[in-house]
């Protein structure tokens, strides 16, 4: 058994299957930590509460609660072009090495927050991010869900026109204004999927899908990310990496995201973003 997280009003929490949350130092009189960072340090703690919360009343419903990012990241790594539809949508070649480029972590916001656009070019694109739970470094791909903390959602959303402002673009810059990294609402254990290597993803724009796909399509598998990304460098408990998006992102037809419109990105078993564009 694994667990399903999340970061309620800033206390450490777990979701069963109707989506009600559980405050993990009160159903466990103190011993599990209200906070995030310390909780998700113990993870067979976490495992034996989430087996017990069919004895359990919830302390209420994710559906309109204070939900904040599971983790708050170290470093936060993202990976373009993984996805051959979105490769050809973008008009590129498919990529011989992963396309990875940073958001900073000061772009992490909760899964319902809303999105300051201050751009007439900004784009959404869902993606699965994985949470590093062991770090290391040279991890085999072979190995690499070992070092899985979770999975969770995120929303890389970018600048479409500061992205590619300057020659090389400036990924980076593009992807990472305040605001442009909705992530949650869940993180959830490998181990609570079916197979957490093909999971459903979408993307709708005020009730409209723009992006539908699963990560069994992704070029690069996660366990080849984490095998590429430690060769180069330590990974590190907290870090994630968001891991592509599918075709269907705006800039592509040259439609952007206006005030007022309303991103709802959704992964399966994991839950639902909803972000207001302002
Ligand atoms: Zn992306």
């Amino acid at each position: 058994m694994g667990f399903r997280f999340a970061n309620v009003a800033g206390r450490s929490s777990l979701v069963d299957d109707a989506g009600d949350f559980y405050d993990l130092e009160r159903m466990t009189g103190g011993d599990i930590s209200a906070d995030p960072e310390a909780a998700l340090a113990d993870l067979d703690a976490l495992s034996a509460a989430q087996s017990r919360l069919d004895d359990m009343t919830p302390f209420g419903t994710l559906d309109g609660a204070d939900i904040r990012p599971p983790v708050t990241p170290r470093n936060v790594f993202a990976v373009g072009l993984n996805y051959a539809d979105h490769v050809a949508e973008s008009n590129m070649e498919l990529p011989t090495a992963p396309l990875v480029f940073t958001k900073f972590p000061s772009c992490i916001v909760g899964p319902n927050a809303d999105v300051e656009l201050r751009s007439e070019h900004a784009d959404y694109e869902v993606e699965v991010v994985v949470v590093i739970g062991t770090g290391g470094r040279d991890i085999a791909a072979a190995d690499a869900w070992d070092h899985v903390l979770g999975l969770t959602a995120g929303q890389d959303i970018s600048d479409r026109a500061l992205q590619f402002a300057a020659q090389p673009p400036h990924f980076d810059l593009g992807k990472s204004r305040d605001t442009y990294g909705p992530l949650g609402p869940t993180l959830v254990s490998p181990d609570m999927f079916a197979d957490a290597t093909d999971l459903a993803l979408s993307c709708s724009i005020n009730g409209e899908v723009r992006q539908d796909s699963r990560t069994s399509n992704l070029i690069f598998s996660i366990a080849d990310l984490i095998a590429y990304l430690s060769s180069i460098m330590t990974l590190a408990p907290g870090d994630i990496i968001f891991t592509g998006t599918p075709d269907g992102v705006g800039g592509s037809k040259g439609i952007f995201l206006q005030p007022g419109d309303v991103i709802t990105s959704e992964v399966e078993g994991i839950g639902t973003l909803t972000n207001r564009c302002i």
